[in-house]
């Protein structure tokens, strides 16, 4: 049977880690919403729509985008992958309380599309707990590969230039400088953290996770749930 996992936390927790492990492990197919809307904003032959252009600016700076847009997007890709036969794992979405239920008015919003799709019982959700100290140390000390996507922890005293993966050029996201995920926990406090009340509220069974150990800990503890 097909289904869907939502991995929450704030910036920092794992959630594109555990989401990688658990697409491996299941079968799934990994929508990594911060990344699709990072292709998307920062595309240079975007650059003349007005609209994308205000979006990317609101991207760098660590605010959250419109929820009715985020919305629409996340679930055309969505209905792409159910189409294909594969189920998901979402790390990122949904994104604020009012994508979750509200997007398309009142008790219309991406937790309905999913039940709507897969039924409540083949959904899932987990939320990996780290502490404000931990969120900001593995921001700002994240590098990701400008060709294969790979994520890597750095000192700052060896700091590696290319991925060893596919000897790509490593970058620093802007997402990732210290001002920006200022923005980005106050964000998370404030439209993110939410919906897991929200979810709890409905019945959904959200399941929380210490996100503070090594991550193949942390999976570990993930299937152990499932
Ligand atoms: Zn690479």
């Amino acid at each position: 049977m097909r289904k869907a996992i939502m991995v929450f936390g704030p910036p920092g927790a794992g959630k594109g880690t555990q989401a990688n492990l658990l697409a491996a492990k299941l079968g799934l197919i990994h929508f990594d919403t911060g990344k699709y809307i990072e292709l998307i904003v920062q595309d240079p032959s975007k650059r003349s729509d007005p609209e994308i252009d205000k979006y990317r600016m609101m991207f760098d700076r660590g605010e959250l985008l419109p929820a009715a847009w985020v919305y629409k997007l996340v679930k055309e890709g969505t209905q792409k992958i159910l189409d294909s036969g594969f189920g998901v794992v979402f790390s990122g979405s949904p994104r604020t309380y009012e994508e979750a239920f509200e997007a398309e008015g009142k008790d219309r919003g991406f937790l309905y599309f999913l039940e709507e799709k897969l039924g409540r019982e083949n959904l899932h959700a987990f939320f990996l707990k780290v502490t404000p100290e931990t969120s900001i140390k593995r921001n700002s000390n994240r590098l990701i590969c400008t060709i294969c996507g790979t994520a890597v922890m750095y000192h700052e005293h060896s700091r590696p230039e290319f991925c060893p993966i596919c000897g790509g050029l490593f970058r620093r996201r802007t997402l990732d400088i210290p001002e920006a995920i200022k923005v980005r926990l106050v964000e998370y406090e404030k439209k993110t953290a939410p919906i897991i009340e929200g979810m709890r509220d409905r019945g959904y069974e959200v399941t929380e996770i210490d996100g503070e150990p090594l991550p193949y800990e942390v999976f570990a503890e993930i299937l152990n749930k499932l």
